[in-house]
């Protein structure tokens, strides 16, 4: 079935579908790129470097914060404001749980209701990958082939845990964290690194009852951010509140963000970052390659488990063992 259906598989009609803004070709081809098949990695190479190759103004924002916090609902009223200005807008998602229980939290079509039927929006659910690294560099990919069908748009979502919104920050232009007033980080479970990241941090469910508390938890904010680093974009960090149900906010959180592209680009600190971006992914490519290739092999494998043995038994210790796997 696989076979039949991959040769059956036009890639050069697939690719100018992709650029013609066809929704169909996207999602196919996306769908190669995610593959695990050995079999579809020319064709997704072929995909990649034609898509890289076409112009796109876009913008990338990451987006990040617990769950329940409020990021699909956020996305939801954010990228309709978007297409109702003229924007076309596509959600991608980075979800560390989808690799290990193939269940995603993120992405999920059916959490954006009002969005997925906007002809102007592109959402994809967050890929399950069991290769390590692997669900953010096929994110990463997934972005260029959306730019090129001429998505200018790109949100990342993902969950504010950590080591994901490292890579979400390496993809993006602009970090976006998402905050419930009236709970520590620690309840929040969002590290302080996190917050070092973010260009903007939005209060959500700024309405009702919580409106004064969302504006206590800004001004707190506000004063904190000022503690933290100089960053190397020169943009001082925004604290915002919103309420995404409410759709208010949401128009200040845009202008924010134009204004940060305007600020950065004559700086010329968005091109650089991009720049960087790149260099980071190249390295992180090889990084992944590497180490899948070296714990892949049999003979490492039956090596480590003997080392595993002489390390319980005291035999050796971890840096003996490390340097007889290297030099396998
Ligand atoms: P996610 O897990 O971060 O994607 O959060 P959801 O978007 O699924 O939202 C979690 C819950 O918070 C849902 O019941 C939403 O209706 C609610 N919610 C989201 N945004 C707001 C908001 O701005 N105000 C209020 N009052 N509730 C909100």
């Amino acid at each position: 079935m696989r076979e039949s259906s991959k040769k059956r598989l036009n890639i050069p009609k697939l690719i100018s579908g992709i650029i013609n803004g066809n929704i169909v070709s996207l999602s196919k081809a996306i769908t190669i790129i995610e593959s695990d098949n050995i079999n579809d990695e020319s064709n997704s190479k072929k995909i990649i470097s034609s898509c890289i190759k076409e112009k796109s103004n876009s913008i990338r924002i990451g987006i990040t914060g617990v769950p329940g916090v409020g990021k699909s609902t956020f996305i939801e009223t954010f990228g309709t404001h978007l297409t109702n200005i003229g924007h076309k807008v596509a959600v991608l998602a980075i979800d560390p749980t989808s690799s290990i229980n193939h269940g995603s939290i993120l992405g999920d079509k059916t959490r954006m209701s009002t969005l997925v039927n906007n002809k102007n929006a592109f959402i994809r659910p967050s890929p399950a990958s069991t290769h390590y690294g692997g669900v953010a560099k096929r994110t990463r990919e997934s972005i260029i082939l959306c730019e090129a069908a001429g998505y200018n748009i790109i949100l990342v979502e993902t969950v504010g845990v950590g080591q994901n919104e490292i890579s979400v920050s390496e993809m993006v232009d602009f970090f976006l964290l998402l905050k419930l007033s009236g709970a520590g980080d620690e309840l929040q479970g969002i590290k302080r690194g996190i917050i070092e990241m973010a260009d903007a941090i939005i209060i959500n469910k700024a309405d009702g009852d919580n409106i004064e508390n969302s504006n206590k938890a800004k001004s707190e904010f506000s004063m904190a951010i000022k503690f933290y680093p100089k960053r190397k974009s020169n943009w001082t960090p925004k604290v915002m509140t919103c309420s995404s149900v409410n759709n208010k906010g949401i128009k200040s959180i845009w202008d924010v963000i134009s204004e940060y592209v305007t600020a950065t680009k004559s700086n010329n600190f968005f091109n650089e970052n991009r720049k960087s971006q790149n260099k980071y992914w190249l390295l992180q490519t090889i990084n992944d390659k590497l180490q899948s290739n070296f714990f892949g092999s049999e003979k490492i494998k039956k090596e480590l488990e003997k080392q595993y043995d002489l390390l319980d038994n005291k035999k050796t210790t971890p840096f003996a063992a490390a340097e007889i796997l290297l030099k396998i």
